[in-house]
């Protein structure tokens, strides 16, 4: 049985529309599997914790996909199956996505009153062009007003997600969505760089030449000028694309479910593509929900692929994934206890040559990122992980 309490990830692969750039594993008008999905999910959950005994979990994260596309009744249904095939801790961080076109104050309560105690809302930007240039369902004000909803029916640890760098995005624009953003307080703010993944309609645009690809430089630009917004406004970047503010109480509000990832610990994730990560073994399952449920229903495997980390790529992962956490890094002795020997040990030369170059810090307890290396931190990570 395992003692160190998990992280739970259940995946709902709908949305009420497919975002142009969006590469996830979700799909739109899929409205007649939303209740044989969710009686799937209770299924996988209920199984995988019985199998471990009914372990301890410290996070759940309901995410997607929207899961708020669910009715309150089904998202009882796959909580309620956590509940009872999980110790789920008291203090534990309980976190549902919501796009801002899909709630309104009764869906919030009813979030609530499941349990739900933390929100990430998708609201991406504040202007107009952007939203209508993502494909979003909503307007800037469907935001704010979702917002109100959720302080209304009592949720104190709310996530705004923003994305920046659309192809040329105006920097005026980007200082007014932060504008809006900040002026809401929310408690965490997650901010990512437009990317152009294949196969999405965005890379046709891009391919056709109808959208000029996004400017990485203009990119830079639009990340700095946030990261000195977002301190200013009293928020700690304590991850590469997160920042959070100081909880009253002591703490702070980071999320507890992501850092389960950024620490490379263990988690379990459910649903059609769903990965999960545990002691080193790496799974994920087949990607379609009519074939997820026609298997679920039919008492067949759900797993599409496996494998089991090598040493040298399990410690080379939980270097790259350490390092994005800016303040906290790779904690020297939690990669002592897990792999037996500490990172000087293991990565001699390549510490050496990054601390030279300005690049990572070592300190006693830590090794992490140094301010100038953020912006390259994927040539930083490289360097962990084996040929
Ligand atoms: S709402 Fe989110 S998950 Fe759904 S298509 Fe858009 S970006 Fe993807």
């Amino acid at each position: 049985m395992t003692t160190t309490p998990l992280s739970l990830y259940l995946h709902i692969p709908f949305c009420a529309r497919k975002c142009p750039y969006c590469d996830f594993n979700t799909y739109a008008g899929l409205q007649a599997l939303f209740e044989p999905l969710s009686v799937a999910l209770a299924r996988e959950i209920s199984a995988a914790g019985a199998a471990r005994g009914r372990p301890p979990v410290h996070t759940i994260f309901l995410g997607g996909g929207t899961p708020t596309v669910l009715s309150a009744g089904q998202l009882a249904r796959v909580l309620d199956a956590c509940h009872q095939a999980f110790t789920i801790l008291p203090e534990a961080e309980i976190t549902s996505e919501a796009n801002p076109g899909t709630v309104d104050r009764a869906r919030f309560a009813d979030l609530r009153s499941l349990g739900v105690n933390r929100l990430s809302m998708g609201v991406q930007s504040f202007d107009g062009d952007e939203l209508a240039f993502l494909g979003r369902i909503h307007s800037a004000d469907d935001a704010e007003i979702a917002f109100a909803h959720a302080r209304a029916a009592g949720f104190d640890n709310i996530n705004l997600d923003f994305i920046f760098g659309l192809p040329q995005q105006q920097p005026a624009t980007w200082q007014s969505t932060l504008q809006r953003g900040l002026a809401l307080a929310p408690e965490h703010l997650s901010l990512y760089s437009l990317i152009v993944e294949e196969g999405t309609p965005l890379a046709a645009w891009v391919a056709s030449g109808r959208v000029p690809a996004p400017d990485e430089d203009l990119a830079a630009d639009l990340y700095e000028m946030a990261q000195a917004r977002l301190v200013a406004a009293g928020y700690q970047q304590y991850e590469i694309s997160n920042w959070a503010r100081r909880h009253p109480a002591g703490g702070s509000f980071q999320s507890q479910h992501n850092l389960t990832y950024w620490r490379n610990a263990d988690y379990l994730g459910f649903g059609p593509g769903a990965f999960s990560g545990e002691q080193g073994r790496r799974w994920s399952n087949l990607r379609s929900p009519a074939e997820y449920i026609r298997r679920s229903d039919a008492g067949q495997p759900l797993l599409d692929s496996e494998e089991q980390a090598t040493p040298a790529l399990a410690m080379g992962e939980t270097m790259m994934v350490g390092l994005r956490l800016l303040d906290e890094g790779v904690n020297r002795a939690a990669f002592q206890a897990r792999f037996g020997l500490d990172v000087s040990e293991i990565y001699p030369d390549i510490l050496t040559e990054l601390a030279a170059a300005g690049m990572i810090e070592v300190t006693p307890t830590c090794v992490r990122l140094t301010p100038a290396a953020v912006l390259i931190g994927n040539r930083v990570f490289a360097r962990f992980l084996p040929d």
